[in-house]
């Protein structure tokens, strides 16, 4: 199986082959048919098994058709005296990627970047340590999938000002049990519980883990169909 043929929106198959990417890899030759077929995934993978683009490859692919209809308006920054500052508009993601390290969240945001050009879906990152004012500034542009910390996006959560989550559709949970080990566990469940919520929403949860310990095992089946779990 190659990329070509696994029915990729076009934008989002040209990033991949503007990335070199032919042939998946084996998590990819997993994830991707499974997350467009609307399902959750639950997936052992280590950083470099090319897990990054298992995840956005599918969810962008899904989301560039009715970016239009689902995306939140924006406002145009390029308008003569707009004013990022001063403009109160808020976040309204569609994809929340939630990750252990501020380092990582950066690697995940170059790669949605990447993945994204020449389309309407606008990424933005978010971690602890960032100014507040500068993560006010950037979501404010517009952000339709959000890289962040657990820590700075319950802060967020809390700012709804800044963030709304209710048009989140997608959420990945990637290094679950980095961020378990730190003791984030009211967090994730937190952000898990705080997406679009309808039931004819479809929202798709998805999560990465280079093992499945206890609060892993229990967060998943919280909030995940159990169908497609791909724990070996
Ligand atoms: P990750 O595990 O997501 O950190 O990805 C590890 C590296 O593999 C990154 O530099 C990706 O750009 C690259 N990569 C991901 N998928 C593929 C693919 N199908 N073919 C070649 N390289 C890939």
């Amino acid at each position: 199986v190659r990329f070509t043929d696994a029915g990729l929106h076009p934008a989002v198959l040209a990033n991949c082959q503007r990335a070199g990417y032919v042939v998946p890899t084996p998590i990819q030759g997993y994830a991707i048919p499974t997350i467009l077929g609307g399902s959750d995934v639950v997936a052992i993978a280590q950083t470099g098994s090319g897990k990054t683009a298992a995840y956005l490859v599918p969810i962008l692919s899904k989301l560039m058709g009715k970016a239009k209809k689902l995306s939140a308006p924006r406002p145009d920054v390029t308008k003569p005296g707009f004013d990022i500052r001063s403009h109160g508009v808020r976040a309204e993601p569609l994809v929340i990627v939630v990750v252990p390290t501020r380092e990582l969240a950066i690697q995940i945001f170059d790669e949605a970047r990447r993945m994204c050009y020449r389309s309407m879906l606008r990424p933005c990152v978010a971690y602890g340590g960032l100014p507040m004012q500068i993560c006010r500034e950037e979501l404010g542009k517009g952000c339709d999938i959000l890289i962040a910390t657990p820590g700075r996006l319950c802060d967020l959560m809390d700012k709804p000002d800044l963030l709304s989550m209710n048009r989140v559709k997608f959420t990945v949970i990637d290094e679950a049990d980095e961020m378990l080990d730190q003791d984030w566990e009211t967090e994730l469940t937190k952000i898990m519980a705080g997406g679009d919520t309808n039931e004819d929403a479809d929202h798709q949860f998805m999560m990465f883990s280079a093992t499945f310990p206890k609060g892993a095992r229990e967060l998943a089946r919280k909030f995940m169909a159990e169908d497609h779990f791909n724990i070996r």
